[in-house]
């Protein structure tokens, strides 16, 4: 751990302690919110216990894989956003949840822990990928869930551009050169969209022959994207075939095994690169914590975000399923709807703190954008439908209203150029 860092995961009793287990988009969120709206007589204390003293870009590892290596790539680093506002960050991480004592235990999987009380405590640990228990699935294909998972990713790429390059007839170099994605949802067309799009280029770099590349997208469901309307859907598929990329719809996984994708129809497809974009689960140590759970593994969260049978644990973002009342379907695992919830907990609690009841969450969605290669998006947001350009600034605004929220100008000016430059 940097010596740096402020490592204040203090044990001492707690007045007004909210804790907050988790730094990603809503704990972050909640936190800056929280620390910024507070007033004196509130006498809150708030403290953020985080393993990492950078939040991932979970949004942009499609660039972290194709584009040229970088060493991390972080959406912000708590030390800074951190360093002017009254929030205590431990570099920790939460191991247990004892809600009738009020304590979360703090400290390493096997290691010694320490009690920390709370007043308030917000889980908030996201998820992890989702393998499905395929024959050798989970042996040979990479996820992507972290910027370890991108960094994988972009070594396996450049691995194959250099034995491809030593190959020298062009049926072997093409079966070296084919990168397989599965699942058709916004994760999977991401980055399919974008190794279209890229490889090309990076492959001209290595001395190889764009012709000689193969990207193909398995999806189990005769559609891709079904988040999306039909028209934008069709779109989407119209880009990916202008990038060369082959889509395999209606094909579920088999099994994989020496560099093959097996399906389910019999058909047999080389993938000495494999990217299964599938789906996600909710922090499964969170399941651990004797708190209710959907059938799912997300922590149940009631209608103003408690977990049922708390009155003082709270649970948002990705780990946490939360109902819309609009339709009582759970919302999905977007970053905007654990920024929004995130939001709406700082006022409840302030709420709290001022003896006061906390309201219900009521979630919009405004909008969905995708990214079909750097430079063209398809999306929607309040009536509109936007292809191409237009859809991907719409897309990239929303990355700079996060930044602007936690980080103010400085931040989104700082990361969109960052962004701007990966793109290059
Ligand atoms: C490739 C990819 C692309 C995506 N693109 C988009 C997009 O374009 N738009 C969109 O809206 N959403 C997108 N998402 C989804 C979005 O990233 C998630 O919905 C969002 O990260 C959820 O925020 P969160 O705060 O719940 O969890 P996270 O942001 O995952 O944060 C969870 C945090 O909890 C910490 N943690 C875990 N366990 C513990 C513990 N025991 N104790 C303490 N801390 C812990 C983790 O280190 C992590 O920092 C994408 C996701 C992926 C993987």
């Amino acid at each position: 751990m940097d010596a740096g860092l402020n490592t204040g995961c203090a044990t001492e009793g707690a007045g007004r302690r909210v804790v907050i287990a988790g730094g990603g988009y809503a704990g972050t969120t909640l936190a800056v919110k929280l620390a910024k709206a507070m007033r004196p007589d509130d006498d809150l204390e708030i403290m953020l216990i985080e393993p990492n003293p950078c939040q991932q870009a979970l949004s942009e590892l499609d660039l972290v894989a194709v584009g040229p290596p970088r060493p991390e790539f972080c959406e912000l680093w708590h030390p800074t956003v951190f360093k002017d506002l009254p929030v205590t960050v431990c570099y920790d991480r939460v191991d247990d949840v004892r809600a009738k004592e009020h304590v979360v235990l703090v400290g390493p999987r096997d290691g010694e822990k320490r009690e920390v009380g709370y007043w308030r405590l917000v889980i908030a640990t996201g998820a992890i990928a989702f393998v499905p228990p395929v024959p050798g699935l989970a042996e040979h294909a990479v996820t992507m869930w972290s910027v370890a998972d991108a960094q994988e990713l972009q070594r396996r790429i450049e691995a194959q551009f250099r034995i491809a390059a030593r190959l020298p007839d062009a049926a072997s170099r093409r079966r070296a050169l084919t990168f397989v994605v599965v699942g058709g949802g916004a994760t999977g067309i991401e980055i399919v969209g974008t190794l279209g799009q890229m490889l090309p280029k990076r492959m001209r770099s290595f001395g190889l022959d764009p012709a000689d590349l193969r990207v193909v997208l398995v999806e189990g469901r005769p559609d891709i994207l079904y988040d999306l309307p039909q028209s934008l859907r069709e779109k989407a598929k119209r880009r990916l075939a202008r990038l060369s990329v082959e889509l395999r719809l209606g094909s579920m996984v088999s099994a994989v095994e020496d560099g093959l994708l097996k399906l389910a129809d019999g058909s047999v497809i080389d993938a000495p690169v494999l990217v299964f974009c599938g789906g996600a689960k909710a922090d499964p140590d969170a399941i651990g914590w004797g708190l209710e759970a959907d059938p799912s593994g997300r922590l149940v969260s009631g209608p103003d975000l408690k977990v049922p049978g708390h009155d003082d644990v709270y649970a948002v973002g990705d780990v946490a399923a939360f109902r819309d009342p609009a339709d009582n379907r759970t919302l999905p695992m977007l970053a905007q709807f654990a920024i929004r919830e995130a939001e709406h907990l700082a006022e409840s609690i302030l709420r709290e703190a001022r003896g006061e009841p906390p309201e219900p969450f009521h979630p919009h969605m405004h909008g969905e954008f995708v990214s079909i290669g750097p430079s063209w998006g398809v999306g929607w947001a309040l009536r509109w439908h936007l292809t191409g350009l237009p859809a991907i600034v719409m897309k990239r605004l929303t990355y700079a209203l996060y930044w602007w929220i936690v980080g103010g100008i400085p931040l989104a000016w700082r990361r969109t150029r960052e962004m701007l430059a990966m793109q290059r």
